[in-house]
């Protein structure tokens, strides 16, 4: 069984992009910018976001982190984003989601200039990347692909079952792994709530990716023997032993699925730090797919 490790795969990403940094230094380019917006006080997206502008920081990309209060009106929102829209110097954004109940993120979502929207969420991005385009995918599958290309995991003509149908994982998941390329050319079932016979679905398959956030969910006997086990879950679970007061837990039940397994990824340190690597391939993207 080999652990797909994010953790030390997403270092190299960083490495090999703060190399790249040097290289459109020394060539008198310009250096990639990526700017985030984070709207209201919610204690996971504020960690995230700050990751991701170290992350900026370790690789040599500019980077700008815009706060504002929870009470900022979808309008304020909107105007902060056209401001990015027209801000010369910044080559890509995202807005950390959740957003407040009171903004319509879809509205938000749409007002993203699609040249800048590094995180592939707005409907330009989607449909290219559904027609194999050159574009920004969104981290976490792109994350996923990257890790099973760089160990090798074999993909084609592989029965893969994708848990979850959202639009930031499972979706675009599914949409990838069918693709004509490596990693690719998967048969793939994409399964959600309203599945019949899920733990039969998951038997079948070689590859499980369970992006559906429900702790310890898919267990030993839903996995073939051999099989390859993307964990995308990450819950928090109050943990008075733990510095920080909490634990992250995935979707898969680790300690007995592994040893089943050819390829698993753990959490944390899989598909976590490998979102995050991809946010910052996508930014260094922006200078091929050409924002300016
Ligand atoms: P979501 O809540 O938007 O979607 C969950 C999906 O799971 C839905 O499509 C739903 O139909 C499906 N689902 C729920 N219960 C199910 C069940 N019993 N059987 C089958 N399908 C079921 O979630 P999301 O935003 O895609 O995130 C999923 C998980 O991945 C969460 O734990 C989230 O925190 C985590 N996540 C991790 C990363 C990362 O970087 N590692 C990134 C994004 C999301």
């Amino acid at each position: 069984m080999v652990v797909l490790d994010g953790k030390a795969t997403s270092a190299k990403i960083r490495q090999e992009l703060a190399e790249k940094v040097k290289g459109l230094k020394s060539e008198g380019k310009k250096i990639p910018h990526l700017a985030a917006i984070l709207v209201g006080d919610d204690g996971a997206s504020r960690t995230y976001v700050n990751a991701k502008v170290r992350d900026c920081e370790e690789v040599g990309f500019g980077s700008t982190l815009i706060k504002l209060p929870t009470e900022t009106t979808e309008e304020e929102l909107l105007k902060a984003i056209s401001k990015l829209n027209n801000d010369e110097d910044i080559d890509g954004y995202i807005v950390q989601l959740p957003l407040p109940k009171h903004i319509d993120e879809t509205k938000v979502l749409l007002a993203v200039d699609s040249k800048k929207d590094v995180d592939g969420f707005h409907p330009e991005n989607v449909g290219k990347m559904t027609l194999n385009l050159p574009t920004y995918i969104p981290a976490t599958p792109q994350g996923i692909v990257e890790i099973l290309r760089r160990y090798n995991v074999p993909t084609e003509g592989k029965d893969c079952v994708v848990i979850g149908r959202s639009h930031i994982v499972g979706s675009p998941m599914s949409i990838l792994l069918s693709q004509h390329n490596y990693p690719g050319n998967c048969t793939v079932t994409l399964c959600h709530s309203r599945t019949k016979n899920l733990k039969e679905v998951c038997q079948k398959a070689d590859i499980v990716v369970a992006a559906l956030g429900r702790p310890g969910f898919v267990t030993a006997d839903m996995i073939k023997e051999g099989a390859c086990v993307i964990d995308v879950g990450i819950t928090r679970i109050d943990d008075a032993t733990k510095k920080n007061g909490f634990r992250l837990i995935g979707d898969v039940d680790y300690e007995n699925v592994a040893p089943k397994c050819s390829f698993i990824t753990p959490v944390p340190g899989g598909v976590g730090p490998m979102t995050r690597a991809a946010l910052m391939m996508n930014t260094m993207k922006v200078t091929e797919l050409g924002s300016k």
